[in-house]
């Protein structure tokens, strides 16, 4: 019987990057957490701050499992323990190098298409406006 991470009792499997967000089945993206620490208020799916701190965690997981620049499919296999089929489809559209899948790449699909930082932890997001600010400040210029 699985047992919740937080207080023991029995648990539930937790995708850290929801299916509904792309996420896949493979052990770096599971928690085990009972139904009052997975669906309760201090849980996951309703405290957005602990959700992003799993996500960052798994994330920072992954960078440090993914040391090279490019992987095989047969490595990602044996390193992450993920279904060959499941990874070989989900690369299927990044390229191909000589030496494998881009770490990136990797990464970022295994995020459900996503990087997350610190910024978006703290909810600041109007770095896009800012640059696009910036964008129109050289046009003005007519250079
Ligand atoms: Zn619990
Ligand atoms: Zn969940």
């Amino acid at each position: 019987m699985l047992k919740c991470e937080v207080c023991g009792k029995p648990a539930d499997k937790h995708h850290i990057v929801y299916k509904s967000q792309g996420g896949i089945e493979f052990q770096l993206n599971f928690r085990y957490l009972c139904s009052c620490h997975h669906r309760g208020d201090t849980g996951p799916h309703k405290n957005r701050k602990l959700d992003l701190e799993y996500k960052l965690n798994m994330q920072s997981q992954l960078e440090k499992i993914l040391i090279k620049e490019f992987y095989l499919i047969e490595e990602l296999e044996a390193l992450l323990n993920i279904n060959k089929g499941v990874i070989k489809r989900i690369l299927k559209k990044y390229k191909l190098y000589d030496n494998g899948y881009k770490k990136s790449d990797i990464i970022f699909r295994l995020m459900g298409l996503k990087k997350y930082d610190e910024q978006s932890f703290l909810g600041n997001e109007d770095l896009k406006e800012k640059s696009n600010t910036f964008d129109s400040n050289i046009k003005s210029k007519k250079l």
